[in-house]
Order: structure tokens, then C-alpha cells, then sequence
């Protein structure tokens, strides 16, 4: 089943305890489809950039499966800009700089052939621009997830509001989804959020794992505790890719899935972690991730009888 994935292609600026990283290529969608084509064949991005975006990046795009007719490119314009610097226990970050630059005045179109989808992943971008992708499709897709965060919770928390009536999935971090809710427990939080529209949520705790809520019934993956961690940023957008292109790749969005689209998620977000920006995931191998789906089976099994 093919994929459609929105979200920002951009450029980033990373401080962490351990370095800088200089103007580099980023953004949720590049994360998203870098990490999504390890499992779907069929991506179709819908974002924009300026025309002072690498080529090269594209291709490596296109040769994982992304198809780039959504891509519009807007020429004489900047692409998105973000900075941040991470504080000393990398969970936690402070943004320095969100320059919307072409994103202010983008009009998604959905290019005819992407449709069709039936798995979609409106990645962290204006939910305006969510919307409008969502009120293009022809018939409701099967499932529809959605991934934000506090930046358009502050600015455009109605429009954010009417996206979340039309989502199944919704993932954010602990601490975005406190102050969606305005609960402190995660538990309660999770129940308010359902009444928003999402019948799963997703709550990202960083290196402390992950917990999936859906009916009443609960899942916790664990993060997989690493020697180096260099790098996390992207690591939800890797997250949400591999979730998504796990349940797209196997056409089945049951809780039971779910869980194992989660430990997907989770392991390939991991990688993200390990290097400055997309360059882990840009070099990751089929058998590396197998090895690490292995190393989190075997971090949790406790052998019951
Ligand atoms: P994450 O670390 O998973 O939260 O994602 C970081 C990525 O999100 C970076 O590559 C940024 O380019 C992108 N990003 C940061 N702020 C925003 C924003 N307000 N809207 C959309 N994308 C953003």
C-alpha cells in the first residue's frame, strides 16, 4: 500500500553536548521518508522548498521510493529553517530559530497519482496545510496519522483542533501532550485526547520509550538505551516513518500491529539518534535494522512461561 507523507523539507542547525552540526539537511518529511522506505515501496511527498535545496538529497529521496510530483519548488524563495540546542540530558531542547521562509504561503496539491493512498501521514508542518491535504482526498483514507508539536500548539491550536477530528493516530512527546490536554497524568491526558478525534495516540517519551493507548488497552516499547547518543533530532519523524510505513507496508492498522509497527518505529529511530542529523539513517542497512528489532525483543523478554 503506498504512503502519502507531508511535512517539512528543510534545513537544520543543531547544538548538543557533543557538537555542532552546521547548516545540514533535515526536516520532518526527510526523516519520514528516509525511515518509512525501509518497509513501503510507494511514498508520495507533498511539501515545498526554495530553490536552495541539495539535489543530491532529492535523489536519495527518489531512490527509496518517494516519489517527489508533491514536491512544489519555489524558485527566488528560501527553504524552512530550524535551530535548536539541546540541553544536557538531550531529552529536552530549546528552539533558537523557526524561519517559515516558503512554508508562510504553501498550498499543498496532492499530485492525482497519490490519491489513491489509503496510509497517510500528515508529518509536523501548519495544520493548516494538513487540512488541506486531507480535504483533497477523494475518499477518506484508511488511516490517517498525525504528528505536530507545541510550536503549532502555541500559534494554531484551532486549526490543529480540526485536524485532530479527522486523524485515527496521533503522536507527540510527553510533554506536548500535557499541554494539549491540560492533564498531568499521562493516562488521563490520553483519554481527553481521544475525545479530540484520535482513537490511538502515541506518546513519545524520548529515551525513556514510547507509550501506544487505544480503547482502554495500553503498550509501552521501551527505548533502546545506547552507548552514544550524538544527535536525537528527527528521531520522532523517524518514529512516526517507521510506524507508519510498517502498518502501510502490511496493510493492517489492528492494535496487535500496531505494537510491532511501534518496536519498528522505535528501532529505527534509535539509528537517528546515533550521528548528527540524516546520516545514520541515510547509511542504515536492511540487516543492521533486523539486528536492532532483535536487540529490543531481547531487552523486554523476561522470559515468562
Ligand atoms: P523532531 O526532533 O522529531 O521533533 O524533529 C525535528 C525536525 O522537525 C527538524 O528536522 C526540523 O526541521 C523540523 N521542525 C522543527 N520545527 C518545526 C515546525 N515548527 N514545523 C515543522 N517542522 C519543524
Amino acid at each position: 500500500m503506498s504512503l502519502i507523507i507531508v511535512g517539512t523539507v528543510a534545513f537544520d542547525d543543531v547544538e548538543t553536548p557533543f557538537g555542532k552540526s552546521g547548516r545540514m539537511v533535515g526536516g520532518a518529511a526527510s526523516y519520514i521518508g528516509l525511515s518509512a522506505g525501509h518497509f513501503v515501496k510507494e511514498q508520495h511527498l507533498v511539501s515545498v522548498i526554495g530553490d536552495d535545496f541539495p539535489q543530491e538529497f532529492l535523489d536519495e529521496l527518489q531512490a527509496r521510493g518517494v516519489r517527489l510530483d508533491g514536491l512544489e519548488v519555489r524558485q527566488g524563495e528560501k527553504s524552512f529553517y530550524w535551530s535548536g540546542k539541546y540541553h544536557f540530558d538531550m531529552n529536552s531542547r530549546d528552539t533558537l530559530a523557526t524561519d517559515l521562509n516558503v512554508l508562510a504561503t504553501f498550498d499543498p496539491k496532492v499530485p492525482e497519482a497519490a490519491k489513491g493512498a489509503q496510509y497517510v501521514l500528515l508529518g509536523n508542518l501548519d495544520p493548516k496545510v494538513q487540512l488541506a491535504v486531507l480535504d483533497q482526498m477523494p475518499e477518506r483514507p484508511k488511516l490517517v496519522i498525525l504528528d505536530t508539536m507545541n510550536f503549532w500548539m502555541d500559534i494554531a491550536l484551532d486549526a490543529l483542533k480540526e485536524v485532530l477530528k479527522r486523524v485515527d493516530v496521533l503522536t507527540i512527546n510527553d510533554e506536548e501532550a500535557r499541554q494539549l490536554s491540560g492533564e498531568h497524568s499521562l493516562v488521563k491526558a490520553a483519554n481527553k485526547i481521544h475525545t479530540m478525534g484520535p482513537k490511538t495516540l502515541i506518546i513519545k517519551k524520548g529515551e525513556h520509550g514510547a507509550l501506544l493507548f487505544e480503547g482502554g488497552r495500553m503498550f509501552y516499547a521501551p527505548a533502546l538505551p545506547l552507548e552514544d547518543v550524538l544527535d536525537p533530532t528527527g528521531a520522532g519523524d523517524t518514529f512516526a516513518g517507521g510506524f507508519a510505513g510498517y502498518l502501510a507496508a502490511t496493510d493492517d492498522p489492528t492494535f496487535d500491529n500496531m505494537k510491532r509497527a511501534v518496536i519498528m518505529g522505535s528501532a529505527l529511530a534509535s539509528f537517528t539518534c546515533e550521528a548528527f542529523g540524516t546520516e545514520r539513517l541515510m547509511a542504515l542497512k536492511a540487516e543492521e535494522l533486523e539486528g536492532r528489532i532483535a536487540e529490543f525483543a531481547e531487552l523486554v523478554n523476561f522470559g515468562q512461561a
